[in-house]
């Protein structure tokens, strides 16, 4: 299966730059060995989607309701993003976990909402620093994936420390490894032997020199990338280092 690469441009992009971004990344992705997809915010996702319709790149979007229409001012369901041309969103990422207060459940009810629709959710877990310091980085994330992802799901992972995620830092290779196989036993757990054909993703503070050493790591399906995704060089500098792996 090759490894996946999806940017989260998060808050990030008026049109111009979006266009310019979303052209730069697709006439670099030919002849590339992985999945691309990226997530720009809610007001670019028409214009890249069209952008990118019927090329190698795919898009996606950050978050969901959980409803498919309704009395919810301010949000966007899942059949709204399918209908601007998304095949994925992120869910739970740290961000909308801490900022909004998402708990597992919630973002439960987001992922049936997504597959509902013909998503593909990209579902993010990982711990805090604290959490890590204290050693209960292992537990967290299982709980997480236990509690967050439904009976038969299908998606992908991304595991994500906190702690990573836009500071430079990164765990170590030996630490990732240990995650994504705790991971990998946890998803069997829950889906059995659908578990073991879900990619699982590593996030944070992804960059060109870095990206070859993690894709390389046993049980890492692919990358989730925020601040290095608004460069395309850099983006697709990530991207040649991913590999199909089994
Ligand atoms: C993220 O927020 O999903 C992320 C991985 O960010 P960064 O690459 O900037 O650490």
């Amino acid at each position: 299966m090759p490894q996946l690469i999806a940017g989260n441009w998060k808050m990030n992009g008026l049109s111009a730059e979006s266009a310019a971004l979303a052209e730069a990344i697709e006439a670099g992705a030919a002849a590339l060995a992985c999945d691309l997809l990226i997530c720009p915010p809610f007001t670019q996702i028409a214009q890249v989607a069209a952008k990118l319709r019927g090329t190698a790149v795919a898009v996606g979007a950050q978050d969901c309701h959980t409803a498919p229409a309704g009395a919810h001012t301010g949000d966007i369901s899942a059949q709204m993003l399918a209908d601007l041309g998304c095949a994925a969103v992120i869910l739970g990422h740290s961000e909308r976990r801490q900022n909004h207060h998402e708990t597992d459940a919630l973002v439960q009810a987001k992922i049936l909402a997504a597959v509902g629709a013909g998503l593909m959710p990209v579902v993010c877990v990982g711990e805090t620093e604290a959490e890590r310091d204290a050693g209960q980085e292992r537990q967290i994330v299982a709980a997480q994936v236990a509690a967050s992802l439904p009976e038969n799901f299908v998606g992908v992972i991304a595991y994500e420390p906190i702690w990573a995620i836009g500071t430079g830092r990164t765990p170590t290779i030996a630490e990732v490894e240990a995650m994504h196989r705790d991971i990998r036993t946890a998803l069997v757990q829950k889906l059995g032997e659908a578990g073991a054909a879900i990619r699982i993703l590593y996030g944070g503070s992804v960059k060109p020199d870095n990206a070859a050493a993690l894709l390389a790591v046993p049980e890492v399906g692919g990358a989730l990338i925020g601040g290095a995704s608004l460069s395309a060089a850099a983006f697709l500098a990530i991207a040649r280092a991913a590999k199909h792996v089994d």
